[in-house]
């Protein structure tokens, strides 16, 4: 058993950047736990187009316009605010300052803005296409440098330890639902430990693992929406899930990301033979339209004409020299692949890439129950609305990691800061009597029916008849993989099918809920049109 002041359940820029923020006082204990071996992995390190900063002819006026466009009429305006007039300073002090991080600059020494998709400005900060593994490489390289925080990998987090639930003490059901921290996997030693916190925070990241086509790498299966979920925490907006229109669709590369970046340099997309049709959806925005819009665009291209996939065209609207300098990592993914992306354009789809929805948190990431915070992609700050605008979601991540740290910074400073509980207080994991060993060809086969089910019924285009039939087929796994669960010995496969099948009927259920169509959520039969719609 372990004790700390600040349990941190997740290691990427949310996660890191509320460590960093705690770990200041080098009197607060920290624990940062991830479920991989290295602790760079993670949504964030897979991040290419690059973060929002501040353009040269931009305000926070601006940019809070661009989000609220983008997310169809659901964005929070006060969330946006927030975001824009914070984000663009904390991202100079801790990426910046602290991180060491170097934003690519132009011949002339300024910084180089990028553009993308529903963006009045060039404001997008990046290092090449692979920002994320260098925000990553820097934050988990300064976090190293306190004894304060302790960094634990391969640690997957199975449940919250909540009061009434894990509560010896009966009247403690009279009392709002509280966090105490978490029962956590040891994938090495094959144990499960409580870690007992004042504070926890679920920085668990995004769900579009649950999808067939996602560009997500493997960790990004909800664990930390179905522990709040399971803990009975408020969660909103779970039908809205950003579809990226433009994953690779070559064999061997599948998912793998062509950013939004692409576009925005001037890349176009085009039927394979060769026709431009981003004119006929949106003649306003082009290529460069909201994602949901593009995607959808993509999705009635293929189903209208039998295309497997469409073409994005950068190499008539580039040099091949600038495509490798602004492109480096797609360059050659693409090339590996056998796509030359300097004289070819590029076979795309549309997969699964963001969770707009999540565990419904307040300005400083505190969620419905006491104690627990919640920051980044599992988390719904209202920011997104029903469609993220490109490159907020790093910076959501910074801003709301600072603020929660910040809060139970001053939290912790009070007297009445909540207790810790002791070691009898909270049941210890009772695994005996359990033998069987889980067989991961099983629980890769079952995440296989999740994922295809949720692509087939829960994806671009939904109805209540195919929302239906996925919650029906959904009830079953779950079932089934309950029995399993409390049969077989614990694994970090098994945690994340029990997550995934959860999550996959939390979208799923929400989305049969919601018949109005609305920026990333299109009901085919919706009964009041969205304002964009197709
Ligand atoms: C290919 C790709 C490109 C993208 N490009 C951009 C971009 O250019 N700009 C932008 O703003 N956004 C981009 N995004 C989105 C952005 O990367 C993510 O939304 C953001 O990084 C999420 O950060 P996070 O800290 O919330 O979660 P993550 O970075 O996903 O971190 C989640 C952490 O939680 C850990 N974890 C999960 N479950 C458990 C568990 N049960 N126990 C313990 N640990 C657990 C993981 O191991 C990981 O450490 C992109 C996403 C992808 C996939």
């Amino acid at each position: 058993m372990k004790k700390t002041d600040v349990l941190i359940i997740g290691s990427g820029i949310a996660g890191a950047t509320a460590a960093l923020k705690l770990a200041e006082n080098p009197h607060r204990r920290i624990i940062l736990i991830t479920r991989a071996a290295d602790p760079h992995e993670s949504n964030s390190r897979y991040a290419q187009g690059g973060i929002i900063g501040r353009g040269v002819d931009d305000n926070a006026d601006l940019l809070v316009a661009d989000i609220l466009a983008a997310g169809a009429g659901a964005s929070l305006p006060s969330a946006a605010r927030i975001l824009a007039e914070e984000g663009p300073d904390l991202l100079q002090q801790i990426l910046v300052k602290l991180g060491g991080i170097k934003f690519d600059h132009n011949e002339d020494g300024e910084i180089e803005y990028g553009q993308e998709g529903a963006h009045s400005r060039r404001r997008i900060l990046h290092v090449g296409d692979g920002t994320g593994n260098a925000i990553m490489s820097g934050l988990i390289g300064v976090l190293k440098n306190y004894p304060n925080v302790e960094l634990l990998t391969e640690a997957t987090a199975v449940d919250l330890i909540t009061y009434p639930h894990h509560s010896p003490n009966p009247l403690a059901a009279y009392d709002p639902i509280s966090c105490h921290g978490a029962y956590v996997f040891d994938n090495k030693g094959k144990s499960i430990h409580r870690t007992l916190a004042a504070f926890t925070i679920l920085a668990t990241g995004g769900i579009g693992r649950i999808f067939r086509n996602t560009t997500n790498p493997p960790g990004a299966r909800g664990d930390g929406l179905a522990m709040a979920s399971r803990a009975g925490a408020r969660i909103v907006n779970a039908e809205y899930v950003q579809f990226h229109p433009t994953a690779l669709s070559v064999p061997g590369a599948e998912g793998f990301l062509i950013s939004e970046a692409v576009r925005g340099e001037g890349g176009v997309l085009l039927t394979p033979d060769g026709r431009p049709f981003m004119e006929n959806y949106s003649a306003e925005w082009k290529d460069l339209a909201p994602r949901d819009v593009v995607a959808r665009a993509i999705h009635s291209e293929m189903e209208t004409h039998g295309y497997s996939h469409v073409m994005l065209d950068v190499a008539s609207h580039m040099t091949a020299i600038k495509i490798k300098n602004r492109f480096p990592n797609i360059y050659a993914e693409c090339k590996r692949v056998g796509v030359d992306i300097t004289r070819e354009p590029i076979p795309v789809v549309p997969a699964a890439h963001y969770f707009c929805g999540g565990v419904a948190v307040d300005e400083w990431g505190r969620t419905s129950i006491q104690n627990l915070y919640a920051i980044g992609e599992v988390s719904c700050t209202g920011l997104h609305g029903a469609n993220r605008l490109a490159s907020t979601s790093l910076l959501e991540g910074l801003v709301w990691g600072n603020r929660s740290g910040n809060d139970i910074n001053s939290r912790l400073s009070l007297d009445h800061k909540p207790l810790i509980p002791g070691r009898d207080d909270i049941p210890a994991w009772d695994e005996s009597g359990l033998t069987k060993d889980s067989d991961p060809a099983l629980i890769q086969g079952d995440m296989q029916t999740i994922q295809n089910i949720m692509w087939h019924y829960v994806g671009l285009m939904r109805s209540g008849e195919l929302l239906s039939r996925a919650i029906r087929e959904l009830r079953h796994l779950q079932n089934e993989t309950e029995t399993f669960y409390r049969r077989t010995k614990l694994s970090d496969g098994l945690i994340g099918l029990r997550n995934a099948v959860e999550v996959a009927l939390i979208v799923a259920q929400a989305a049969r809920h919601n018949r109005q169509s609305r920026g990333c959520h299109y009901r085919v039969d919706s009964v009041v049109g969205g304002d964009r719609l197709l």
